[in-house]
């Protein structure tokens, strides 16, 4: 049925200058939808990014504000005039012509860089435009920030701020196809911007080189529309969580493990967040990190790249995204699964009634202070790599216990006895108390584990390899190689 939607006249230079259009519309929604499609310029100034009516733009159907009726579901009939009214302060000749210079606009390079987009309706110049305006906070510019980075620098958001503060390790290269071996040593946010700023010019980039802190993680947020999780441990991660519910920002949630991984997007208004489905951290060390547990180097470019797909989705305004759903991946078995996630009414941060209102002490929180849990090694007796070189070459008798995996062993050992911690216990009876053991695994944790085990048992002539199998590498034999 014909309707009449009345166009103000501030926003008549986004609609061919006409003081009215007439539509076939069934609902108020519908008649703004018909109006922005063919008016694509107006869409900015009356929807925002998430496709709600800007809260400075009312909407009347005949003489009726429609917050009063069915809001945008109210229905139409035929000869019903809809009016726009834009709360514009000052004059609305100024405010339109301020509006008109902030609108954007695609260069010839850019229409040609992003035709593939613009030739979809779904994305179209409206879309691209879209991007173009959005800001994008990367937590991260780790294995999923890879993906993220690439692929949101490559279709266009144009503005991307990247936080990180680490180096590139050689061991980062195996799933960090952001960085080269060349940049083996750089700081990771001058090689990522080298990087992203070589595949996409037109783009702008915002580098924090710093950990992301209860302090200053607010004010890094604040300017972004959208933040991604990129994160590799949960004081960060529960940080970026509650950050977001605080500021009211979508959070793309994204994490990895081994050859397993998750995708959710949290922190939209009727959506969960982090926090309503896990609302406290597992105890420390009972979920190893990616340096500890290994990771297949796939892996997080495909969950990144999910991640970089649901935050082009959340800015065009398009699709179905994963809120409310937990899509979860097994790389092995290649199989998704998706668990419905709901909203915690009791959730401590974005429930009804919320316990935390302001950033808290993650590293407190997660019971963790600093980057890891503080090995055990200060307890137990140690002995410096070049100290066990030195008696093993006066030809002390030394028993040299090797408590890694059997995988591990393969890669380098010390000639040492291989049995892994985890059979220590029920194989205690193969070791000899009466001899000197020295135990030793990669880094020093593993076997300080086991020293303690062994004192405990009786032992009392047993000591660790301070810095593991990595320290005897780096000084008393460099032919050993470290993993
Ligand atoms: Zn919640």
């Amino acid at each position: 049925m014909p309707v009449k939607v009345i166009i103000p006249t501030p926003l008549r230079p986004y609609a061919g200058r006409r003081e009215s259009v007439e539509f076939e519309a069934s609902t108020v929604r519908d008649a703004l939808d018909r109006l922005t499609t063919e008016y694509g310029e107006l869409r900015r100034h009356l929807f925002t990014e998430d496709g709600r009516l800007r809260s400075f733009v009312n909407v009347y159907v005949n003489d009726e504000d429609i917050r009063y009726l069915q809001k945008e579901n109210t229905p139409l009939q035929e000869g019903d005039q809809i009016t726009i009214v834009p709360s514009i302060a000052g004059g609305s000749d100024g405010a339109a012509a301020s509006a008109a210079v902030a609108v954007p606009t695609l260069s010839k390079e850019e229409i040609l860089r992003y035709s593939r987009h613009l030739i979809m309706p779904e994305v179209g110049l409206e879309g691209q435009l879209k991007l173009k305006q959005a800001r994008v906070l990367l937590i991260g510019t780790g294995g999923l920030g890879a993906p993220l980075g690439l692929y949101l620098a490559a279709a266009g958001v144009g503005r991307i701020g990247l936080v990180d503060f680490d180096t590139v390790d050689f061991t980062n290269l195996q799933r960090q196809v952001m960085f080269s071996t060349a940049d083996v040593g750089r700081p990771k946010l001058a090689a990522a911007r080298e990087r992203l700023q070589a595949l996409n010019p037109e783009i702008q980039l915002d580098t924090f080189e710093t950990r992301l802190t209860s302090e200053n993680a607010l004010e890094i947020l604040r300017p972004y529309d959208v933040v991604v999780d990129g994160t590799d441990n949960f004081p960060t991660r529960y940080l970026v969580n509650d950050a977001c519910v605080l500021l009211g920002k979508p959070n793309v949630y994204g994490s990895i493990f081994r050859f397993e991984g998750q995708v959710s997007v949290f922190g939209l208004p009727d959506g969960p967040c982090y926090r309503c489905l896990y609302p406290e951290p597992p105890p420390p060390g009972l979920v190893p990190s990616c340096a500890e547990g290994g990771v297949l180097g796939v892996l997080p470019g495909i969950i990144g790249a999910i991640q970089a797909m649901e935050t082009i989705k959340l800015l065009l305004g398009r699709g179905k995204l994963l809120v409310g759903r937990l899509l979860l991946f097994d790389a092995l078995t290649m199989r998704f699964r998706e668990l419905r996630l709901r909203k915690n009414p009791e959730c401590p941060v974005c429930g009804p009634h919320p316990t935390v209102t302001r950033l808290i002490d993650y590293e407190e929180f997660c019971g963790i202070r600093g980057e890891e849990a503080p090995a055990p090694t200060a307890t137990v007796p140690e002995i410096e790599p070049r100290e066990l070189k030195a008696r093993l070459e006066r030809g002390d008798d030394l028993f040299i216990l090797d408590v890694r995996e059997p995988h591990e062993y393969q890669i380098c050992n010390l000639n040492g006895y291989l049995l892994p911690l985890g059979e220590l216990p029920r194989r205690i009876h193969e070791l000899d108390s009466s001899r000197e053991i020295v135990a030793h695994c990669r880094s020093g944790k593993r076997s300080a584990e086991a020293v303690e085990f062994l004192r405990q048992a009786g032992f009392r002539k047993v000591w660790n390899l301070k810095g593991g199998i990595l320290a005897w590498s780096d000084q008393v034999d460099p032919s050993v190689p470290k993993y």
